[in-house]
């Protein structure tokens, strides 16, 4: 606490005539452009790595960036993630939609150990409420996963924006990275597919007025890559892909 509080003056000389500056131009109208999910990791601070600022869009965050399928919501029973989307796409006009996974995630992580039955048991899920919400909400990610075995060649298919909008996607081809991170990148692309199932997206996601895209974040290098359906697979966003991954972008979404 006591590193919050010299945050806090720091923040107070530094960056708060800035800050108030920016709210005075949004003024009480802010028009953010994105909904972005992200994982509660302490090292993600997506505002910085995406130099945004105020009012340029809403984060959600929480642990392995889940957004839990329409189908485990009845009446009443609903979690912040749709309600996020709610606020993001149907009160505000928002037209994309952004879920950034990570290297090193410590949720993917428990995740992965979650393939045994004794860690995934009802005592175990009562004990902890972390194996629940990864039971619940990451169980889909972790068998799409588990289907390729260890044959990294295979593609996987995934559903986008509407059931026929299907996409394939290799997954770390050049096998850099270990098999937590293969999943959590597999686990980054299947929220898309949770996102669309929402009925209230339906119309807009039809139209093509609302896109959902898949980034994931390198924490040892610090390299952004973003999922290219046209490549097929992450591709890191650099001075040689930007001009690639911006058409790509442009042509599918504009
Ligand atoms: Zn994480």
């Amino acid at each position: 606490m006591e590193r919050i509080l010299r945050g806090i003056m720091r923040y107070r000389i530094l960056d708060r005539a800035t800050m108030v500056k920016q709210f005075q131009e949004v003024k009480d109208n802010p028009v953010p452009k994105a909904i972005f999910y992200t994982c509660m990791d302490s090292r993600m601070i997506p505002t910085r790595f995406t130099e945004t600022c105020v009012g340029d869009m809403f984060v959600v965050r929480n642990a392995g960036n889940l957004i839990p399928h329409s189908q485990h919501f009845v009446d009443e029973m609903t979690s912040c993630e749709p309600a996020g989307l709610e606020l993001a796409c149907i009160i505000n006009d928002i037209r994309h939609v952004i879920v950034c996974g990570h290297s090193d995630c410590k949720a993917m992580n428990l995740l992965y150990k979650l393939k045994s039955k004794e860690e995934s048991s009802l005592e175990q899920r009562r004990i902890s409420p972390l194996k629940s919400w990864l039971c619940s909400h990451g169980k889909s990610s972790l068998n799409k996963f588990l289907e390729i075995g260890d044959d990294f060649e295979k593609p996987i298919l995934f559903t986008g924006e509407t059931p026929q909008r299907k996409f394939v996607a290799y997954i770390d081809p050049e096998n850099n990275f270990c098999i937590e991170d293969k999943l959590s990148q597999v686990n980054t692309l299947q929220q898309l597919q949770n996102i669309a199932s929402y009925g209230m997206l339906k119309k807009r996601l039809e139209r093509h007025d609302l896109h959902i895209h898949a980034l994931w974040f390198d924490i040892y290098t610090g390299d952004i890559y973003y999922f290219s359906r046209r490549a097929k697979r992450f591709l890191i966003i650099d001075e040689s892909s930007y001009e690639i991954i911006l058409s790509e972008i442009r042509r599918y979404y504009s």
